[in-house]
C-alpha cells in the first residue's frame, strides 16, 4: 500500500475571500515541502470554512485505504463548533500541527491585517480545544514548517500511524498452537481483533508439511543462490539449509496465500518435519514477515508492525528473548537470543549459516540458522501483554552494546544490551509491570513512536526509561489499573 496523509487547514469566511486564497496557496506550499522531506506524501485538500467541508473530507479519510491520517493545522482562526461532527467520526491517526506560515514577527509590516492572516496562535488554542473536549486521541506538534526537529517528529508520527494501519490489516498464520503450560505468550485474539485489528487464526502443520512436499528443487536452488549472496556459508551441510529453503518457502507460500504478515509456530508440533524452521524463519523476519516462537502471536504481528514502522518500511527490529544476565559489577548486561530465530536486520556485520545440534523439540536433523553479532547503539525492547479485559504495551529504554565476550560455543544470534535506568533497576521495572521474556527488540523505532501507536489503537502503554523508579512505576501502574478498568 502506499500510504498518503491528508493536510487539512481550518478557517473561515469572515477574513474575506483575498484572505482564503493566501492560507490555499500557503497550504499548498507547506504540503508539497513536507512532501519531500517526510517518508509520506502529504496531500493538501481543503481549507475548511465549514461543517460539511470537515465532516466529508474526514469521511473521505476514514473511506479511503491509502489515507493513514489526518494533519490538522488553523493557519487562521477557525471555530471549532465547526469541527465536532468531523472530528467525532474520525477513525484515522490524528497529528495536530501547531504551526505557522512565517518565521518572524515581522517589526515594519505588522499590521491588523498581517494579524487576521497569521493568527495560528490563535486558531490553532481554538482547535485544540475541542479536540481535548471531544477526548480524541491525537499527537500535537509544534514547531515551524521548515524546522528539521518538526519533520523529524512528523515523520516519527507518520511511521506511527502506518504501524496502525498495517496493524488494522495484519493477519497472522498459526502452526500449532502456544507452548504447553506457558501463561504469557497467551491472549485474547477477540480483544487483540477488537483493538489491535488483528486476525489470528490456526493451519495445520499437516498442512505445510504437504506444501513443503510441492517445492521444486529449482524453487530451493534460486533461493539459496539469494543465501549465498546475502550470508557466509559455515557448514558443509548443504541438505540442511536446502531443508531450511523447503520450509521457508513452503511457509512463504502458504502465507501469502492468505494475505498474511506474520507467523508463529512451537518446537512442540513440529509433526511431519525434521527440523525446526530456523534460517527459514531467520530470512522471512528479513523479508519484513513477523515471527513469534513457542506460538507467541502477539510477538509476531508486532514485530511484523514495528518493522514496518522502521526506515524503509523493513527497519531494525526483530523478536527477541532475554536469556541470560553478566552480572559483574559496573558492567551488568542481559545477553538476548532464542533457539534459532534471531532476525539479521540486528546484526553487525555479515551472518554466517552454521548447522548445529538442536536438544529441545523434535528435531530429527541439525537445523541451519544465522549465527550473528547484535549492533552496538540504542534501542528499546516492546512487550504487549493481555492483563484480562484489556492490552498492555511495555516499552524499555536499551542501550546495545558489542557484546563483551566472543562465546566461540553458543551456536545462535546474540545481543548484549543495558537496560535502562541500569541493568537490575531494569529488571525490576520490567518484572513489576508483567512484561514477557518475549519481545520486540528495535534500532530505529522509539518509545515516543510507540506511545503513539498505543494510542491510535486505544492501548495502555508503559515507559521504562532512565527516569523510571521502580516506586513510581508501582503508583503509575496503580492508578492505570483503575483507570482502565472504568473505561
Ligand atoms: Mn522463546
Amino acid at each position: 500500500m502506499n500510504y498518503e496523509f491528508w493536510l487539512i487547514v481550518g478557517s473561515q469566511f469572515l477574513y474575506g475571500n483575498e484572505v482564503l486564497e493566501t492560507v490555499d496557496t500557503r497550504a499548498k506550499e507547506i504540503a508539497k515541502k513536507l512532501s519531500e522531506v517526510l517518508p509520506y506524501p502529504v496531500v493538501y485538500k481543503v481549507t475548511a470554512k465549514t461543517n460539511k467541508e470537515v465532516t466529508d473530507t474526514v469521511r473521505e479519510a476514514n473511506y479511503r485505504n491509502e489515507c493513514a491520517g489526518i494533519i490538522t493545522w488553523c493557519h487562521t482562526f477557525s471555530p471549532s463548533k465547526m469541527w465536532i461532527d468531523g472530528i467525532r467520526d474520525l477513525n484515522k491517526p490524528w497529528c495536530h500541527f501547531a504551526t505557522q506560515y512565517n518565521v518572524e514577527i515581522p517589526n515594519e509590516e505588522i499590521d491588523m491585517d498581517f494579524m487576521n492572516l497569521n493568527q495560528a496562535a490563535h486558531g490553532d488554542r481554538e482547535h485544540g480545544f475541542i479536540g481535548a473536549r471531544l477526548r480524541k486521541p491525537r499527537k500535537v506538534i509544534a514547531g515551524h514548517w521548515t524546522d528539521e526537529r518538526v519533520h523529524k517528529r512528523l515523520s516519527d508520527w507518520m511511521k506511527s500511524a502506518v504501524g496502525a494501519a498495517v496493524s488494522r490489516d495484519m493477519k497472522v498464520m498459526r502452526f500449532g498452537d502456544n507452548m504447553r503450560e506457558v501463561a504469557v505468550t497467551e491472549g485474547d485474539k477477540v480483544e487483540a481483533q477488537i483493538k489491535l485489528g488483528w486476525q489470528v487464526n490456526t493451519w495445520a502443520v499437516g498442512d505445510l508439511v504437504k506444501e513443503m512436499g510441492s517445492v521444486t528443487e529449482e524453487e530451493i536452488d534460486s533461493l539459496m543462490e539469494v543465501y549465498k549472496s546475502s550470508y557466509d556459508i559455515a557448514t558443509d551441510n548443504t541438505d540442511a539449509i536446502r531443508y531450511q529453503a523447503k520450509e521457508e518457502i513452503a511457509i512463504k507460500k502458504m502465507m501469502d496465500r492468505e494475505g498474511c504478515r506474520a507467523f508463529s509456530n512451537t518446537f512442540q508440533d513440529l509433526y511431519g518435519m525434521e527440523q525446526l524452521p530456523g534460517l527459514a524463519s531467520q530470512h522471512l523476519m528479513a523479508l519484513g514477515y513477523g515471527y513469534g516462537g513457542e506460538g507467541d502471536w502477539k510477538v509476531s504481528a508486532l514485530t511484523a508492525i514495528m518493522k514496518a514502522m522502521g526506515k524503509g518500511g523493513n527497519g531494525s527490529s526483530a523478536f527477541m528473548e532475554d536469556y541470560t544476565y553478566h552480572l559483574v559489577e559496573g558492567q551488568e548486561y542481559s545477553l538476548g537470543a532464542h533457539m534459532l530465530e534471531v532476525c539479521p536486520s540486528l546484526a553487525e556485520g555479515r551472518p554466517r549459516i552454521e548447522t548445529h545440534h538442536l536438544g529441545i523439540g523434535m528435531n530429527e536433523k541439525d537445523p541451519a540458522r544465522l549465527v550473528f553479532e547484535g549492533k552496538a547503539g540504542k534501542g528499546i525492547v516492546a512487550s504487549l501483554i493481555d492483563m484480562g479485559g484489556r492490552l498492555r504495551l511495555i516499552v524499555q529504554d536499551i542501550e546495545c552494546v558489542k557484546p563483551i565476550m566472543p562465546m566461540p560455543n553458543l551456536p545462535v544470534a546474540r545481543v548484549m544490551w543495558r537496560a535502562m535506568p541500569d541493568l537490575l533497576t531494569g529488571v525490576e521495572c520490567w518484572i513489576t509491570a508483567g512484561g514477557a521474556h518475549h519481545t520486540v527488540l528495535s534500532y530505529d523505532v522509539t518509545a515516543e513512536m510507540m506511545r503513539d501507536w498505543a494510542n491510535m489503537m486505544d492501548i495502555e502503554f508503559v515507559h521504562i526509561s532512565k527516569e523510571t523508579t521502580p516506586a513510581k512505576l508501582e503508583d503509575e501502574l496503580f492508578i492505570k489499573d483503575l483507570a482502565w478498568k472504568l473505561r
